[in-house]
């Protein structure tokens, strides 16, 4: 007999939803065009690609011209943030461009920051995030200096589900523009927001926003930007002149028709799913919390996205929990997907301060919206047992 599976790994990757593959189905087959092609084939895929756009451009409420597709989060956020230090190029040379960004960005935004530190081209201040894994508005305000060009705060945590104080950043920044000649640029990395809260980019008050298709039912390897227009940035990858000629490269039209359709999807669906997987991950949270001793919740318990849960079991590593529950089939992770297979402890654990010992006993379990009460039971059961064999053999 097939063993059962059961999958509460949304913050990695989701399923693509029916409707979605079967709308993308024709662009790999009959309608195969390049969108940059003046003939039918071409203009199928171009409408198709502006279709989409205007998909994502009511979603976030901007200009379908604001809308960038790229190959993911991640080439949105090294975009984001390469290319508006870029723009600055002729500063003054003792007066580099400064960021602010936070401890616990994900690697994507960190790894950019630190390469445009090591190159020279921008100084960077990462901000805390304390035990509840929010940062703080005083500390971004304190942080702002006269040749800060940007600040970079995700809107929800991958790893903790923490929620940022977005739309108070934005209001922070618009005030303090008021007054400066150097205007300050706000970009959020909303890739784990798109299915719970709001994204639209006024309310916010973001100039850059970036996603990805696969963590709303969409598929891997589309993404988009959002770039408010005027926003001052260059582009990062030379090529044919694509996507206003911030992106070039031939487009992924098969992934931006799933994306366009996947954001329509998550605007219909965002208030009813957000209640329905928020009522499973209480259930989930407050049976662990219970029944297992030695469990410590991660982050602030109710600014976190509702289908986030993430925890410290005292007492047992993290990987064999991870491996004891795929052996009972409930997938689940020990950190972000990026970071698996890396012993390090992770960083988002060590910015809210929990002690490496600590750090290797944490599990994440974050749910969807094809999540069962029956799977949560069912993944409930299992890491008890699991929880406790470990804790036998380890003698504790
Ligand atoms: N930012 C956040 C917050 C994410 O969760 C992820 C995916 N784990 C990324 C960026 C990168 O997305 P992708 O791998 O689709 O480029």
């Amino acid at each position: 007999m097939k063993k059962k599976r059961i999958y509460l790994d949304y913050a990695a990757t989701t399923p693509v939803d029916p409707q979605v593959f079967s709308d993308m189905r024709p662009y790999f087959t009959e309608k195969f065009g390049n969108p940059m092609s003046i003939h039918s084939f071409g203009r199928e895929a171009s409408d198709a690609l502006e279709k989409a756009r205007q998909s994502a451009a009511l979603f976030f409420g901007c200009d379908p011209g604001e809308i960038v597709f790229t190959s993911g989060a991640t080439e949105s956020n090294n975009l984001a943030i390469k290319g508006t230090i870029i723009a600055q190029a002729n500063h003054k040379s003792d007066c580099k461009p400064h960021i602010i960004t936070t401890q616990f960005e994900h690697s994507c935004i960190l790894n950019s920051c630190k390469k445009m530190e090591e190159q020279g081209m921008a100084e960077v201040t990462y901000l805390p995030v304390g035990k509840e894994g929010i940062v703080k508005i005083k500390d971004i305000e304190d942080a702002i200096k006269p040749n800060t060009i940007l600040v970079s705060v995700m809107y929800v945590n991958n790893e903790i589900g923490t929620v940022q104080p977005v739309k108070e950043i934005g209001k922070l920044i618009e005030k303090t523009n008021k007054n400066r000649e150097q205007k300050i640029l706000f970009h959020t990395d909303a890739t784990q927001a798109i299915n719970y809260f709001d994204c639209k980019v006024d309310n916010l008050g973001v100039d850059l926003l970036s996603m990805s298709a696969h963590k709303i039912y969409g598929p891997k390897g589309a993404g988009c930007l959002f770039i408010r227009k005027n926003t001052p940035i260059k582009r990062i990858q030379d090529g044919g002149g694509q996507e206003f000629g911030l992106r070039s490269s031939t487009h992924n039209v098969p992934g931006i028709v799933g994306l366009g359709l996947a954001l329509n999807i998550a605007e219909k669906e965002r208030q009813k799913a957000s209640k329905i997987v928020e009522k499973l991950r209480d259930h989930l949270i407050s049976r662990i919390m219970k029944e297992i001793k030695g469990v410590k919740l991660n982050g602030s318990r109710l600014k976190r996205s509702p289908n986030n849960a993430n925890f410290i079991f005292q007492n047992v590593e993290g990987e064999g929990l991870l491996l004891g529950l795929d052996i009972e089939g409930v997938a689940v992770s020990t950190g972000s997907a990026c970071s698996s297979g890396d012993l390090r402890p992770s960083h988002v654990l060590m910015a809210i301060g929990i002690p490496e010992e600590e750090s290797h006993g944490s599990l994440r379990i974050t749910l969807g919206k094809y999540t069962t009460k029956y799977e949560i039971d069912y993944a409930i059961n299992a890491l008890k047992e699991v929880v406790a064999r470990l804790r036998k053999i380890a003698g504790k």
